[in-house]
């Protein structure tokens, strides 16, 4: 019952400046979220890569209210892919882009976030990497994937991400599951009304993996963004029956969770990808990170009462 507040509270400035302030804040969030700037993340690209793993790299943000700040959040990615690129580090390390920091929710947004992502694209592409547009609440969602089908004309390994919590995504699914489409296929982590989207989580989970098997059946790249058990040998097992090789797929799990899982999958030959996400804007992936566990909340509220 929690996790529904705690979604509602990632919405509200209040909460946002109650928790930035709150004393404790800082050691809990450090967990979830790599670092500040770019040059603290980059030692985790590397420790990452010297540990058999992969990393999609997040520059934490979304929500955002000016144009300057999409031209913002469009910079820092570049900057972020100029220093992959003179370390060295861009064929391990690929990119997780929110449309709303690229201002997709503003006046004009659609066309607005489409010429702010383009160039980063490009830019990951010129440095043999790539790009996912994350998704995010589902009145964004046709508007992701049109920018998903425009950016793949040019780019065609962009990657997109479906959530099997709402009713579209089987539909979605066998839309995507075409020839060298990347599809991150997730539970979903917005707080979502039960007229467009699972409320139990049974029932996302049977969701999942109906959409799991459309993937794991097309002909697309499936990558599996999920830290759940049953899930992760489903995959396994669905993938052997697709007779798909160890390179024809890939999991996908978020920094600070279930580190041992990743070590694990990578030592058993599978690509494992690391999500990790960086800035200084950091609470609404904060919060949905507390709502997916409510044990987290009690961590937090006792790292806050103990300062
Ligand atoms: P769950 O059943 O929630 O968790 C399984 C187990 O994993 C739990 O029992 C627990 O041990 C552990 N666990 C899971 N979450 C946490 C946590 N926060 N803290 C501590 N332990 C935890 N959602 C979107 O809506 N859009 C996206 O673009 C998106 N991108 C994602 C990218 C990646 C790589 C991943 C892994 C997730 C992403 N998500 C995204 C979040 C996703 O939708 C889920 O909310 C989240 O992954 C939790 O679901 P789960 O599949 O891990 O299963």
């Amino acid at each position: 019952m929690l996790g529904p507040v705690i979604l509602a509270a990632s919405r509200s400035d209040r909460m946002r400046r109650f928790v930035s302030a709150a004393p404790g804040t800082k050691q809990v969030v450090a967990r979830f979220i790599a670092g500040e700037t770019v040059d603290q993340v980059i030692p985790i690209v590397r420790e990452a890569a010297e540990r058999g793993l992969e990393v999609t790299l997040d520059v934490v943000g979304e929500d955002i209210t000016t144009r300057e700040q999409s031209f913002a959040a469009r910079d820092a990615y570049l900057e972020l892919i100029g220093q992959l690129e003179d370390l060295g580090l861009g064929e391990r390390a690929e990119m997780s882009v929110k449309l709303s920091m690229f201002g997709q929710a503003l006046e004009g947004g659609h066309e607005l976030a489409l010429a702010n992502v383009r160039p980063v694209v490009e830019a990951a592409a010129a440095i043999g990497t790539t790009v996912t547009l994350d998704a995010e609440d589902h009145t964004t969602l046709d508007s992701m994937f049109a920018i998903h089908s425009a950016l793949r004309e040019d780019f065609p390994q962009t990657g997109c991400v479906i959530q099997a919590y709402l009713f579209r995504t089987e539909d979605d699914a066998r839309r995507l599951a075409a020839e060298g489409c990347r599809v991150r296929i997730v539970k979903g982590a917005y707080k979502e009304p039960a007229t467009v989207a699972h409320q139990d989580k049974a029932e996302i989970d049977k969701a999942y993996v109906r959409v799991l098997r459309i993937l794991m059946e097309g002909e697309g790249y499936p990558m599996i963004g999920s830290h759940d058990p049953r899930l992760i040998s489903i995959t396994q097992d669905l993938a052997r029956r697709a007779g798909r090789k160890l390179d024809e797929y890939e999991f996908q799990m978020l920094y600070g969770i279930r580190s041992e899982e990743h070590l694990r999958l990578a030592a058993e030959g599978h690509r494992m990808r690391v999500y990790t996400a960086y800035g200084t804007d950091w609470y609404g992936y904060f919060m949905r990170r507390l709502a997916e566990k409510p044990a987290n909340l009690l961590f937090f509220a006792r790292s806050i009462l103990t300062k």
